[in-house]
């Protein structure tokens, strides 16, 4: 794996020069896109190239693959470079044969299929056979410790930029004790063995800019994400775990990742649960807690003020929240659509 990404990234070095010629894109894009409580994140990097984690749901037909292509053609995209799937439920890879029939995919990039038996469900045996139609068995399995090979400025003129795998198939970097075993004083969870806790995580850094999407890792991989070694460190912005729903979010890590502004990928009666919401709010780092939608169950226990939540009103919304950063500046800004009004935060 090491080996083809090695060869890859040399060719992608020739071509760096010409994309650096035009210096049109300088901030790093990220869009947090409305699966209606599924995932997809597209990254778009200074020098062009584009990264999509998760492609939300086949269900209802096209509404998912439609709004990420629309996403790709807000950001002028000709083609999706490497697309990760973080784990196998189907609110994170049901969009991805529609998607791949609308925009050019390069790469793909997972975790490996479930164990086999967990693969005896009618939802698998229905998603899967698609998503290996999409893919073609162009897959490159992604470790714990792997990188991305992003291409990045041999010059220096743009910040350095890594996308870096922590966890992934419940293993985590530089960990090698079993994720489950009980730990004295601490609230160690029963094993989750769902396709949730074998997520890929990543950490994405521009620069000093850091940002954690760990897909839907669940409580004990997250603990020891943070412990005895905190491996993340704080992060500026924070993918909020699993649609924000209580099974994640351990504050032990919360707490480590300290996060400047939160997004949450959730659906009208789906994430940011109220022990999640409590601990996101109890940070102090935080200065903005965003939603992809207003959550109908939980009133104010589970829902941030109105001008941070993309769908108020229209449970069908379809509406995304950009953040952009500008690392050599320090900032970056959240805006919902990929236009509204933007905030602005700094990268410390
Ligand atoms: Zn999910």
């Amino acid at each position: 794996m090491r080996r083809a990404f090695a060869a890859l990234a040399i060719t992608m070095f020739a071509a760096l020069n010409t994309d650096l010629a035009g210096e049109s894109r300088r901030t790093l894009d990220i869009y947090f896109l409305d699966m209606m409580g599924g995932g997809s994140t597209l990254i778009v990097t200074p020098l062009g190239e584009s990264v999509l984690i998760d492609t939300g749901s086949l269900e209802p037909k096209h509404r998912d693959a439609e709004r990420m292509h629309r996403a790709c053609q807000q950001a002028r995209l000709e083609r999706i470079d490497y697309l990760i799937t973080t784990h196998f439920d189907s609110d994170h890879y049901g969009g991805i044969l529609e998607l791949s029939r609308r925009i050019p995919i390069k790469r793909f990039i997972d975790k490996g299929p479930p164990p086999r038996h967990q693969q005896d469900n009618k939802t698998f045996r229905t998603l899967y056979p698609l998503y290996q139609q999409a893919t073609k068995g162009n897959v490159t399995a992604l470790h714990a410790g792997d990188d991305v090979p992003l291409k990045n400025d041999p010059a220096g003129r743009i910040p350095p930029i890594r996308l870096h795998c922590v966890a992934s198939g419940k293993e985590i970097e530089g960990f090698g004790g079993d994720i489950d075993a009980p730990v004295k004083g601490f609230n160690i969870r029963r094993p989750d063995e769902s396709e949730n806790a074998r997520s890929i995580a990543l950490i994405l850094t521009y620069g000093k800019f850091k940002f954690f999407a760990g897909g839907d890792i669940t409580w004990n991989v997250e603990y020891h994400l943070a412990h005895p070694v905190n491996c993340i460190g704080k992060v500026d912005l924070y993918q909020v775990t699993h649609h924000g729903l209580d099974q994640s979010n351990n504050p032990t890590l919360l707490e480590a990742l300290s996060p400047t502004v939160c997004v949450a990928m959730n659906g009208p009666k789906k994430g940011i649960q109220p022990n999640t919401f409590r601990a996101l709010n109890a940070l102090p780092g935080v200065k903005a807690i965003y939603q992809i939608h207003y959550n109908i169950l939980y009133g104010d226990a589970g829902n941030t003020p109105d001008e941070f939540i993309a769908n108020k009103t229209n449970p069908e919304g379809g509406e995304l929240i950009k953040a952009s950063v500008d690392a050599k500046q320090g900032t970056f800004t959240v805006c919902i659509g990929v236009d509204g009004p933007k905030r602005e935060f700094t990268i410390p």
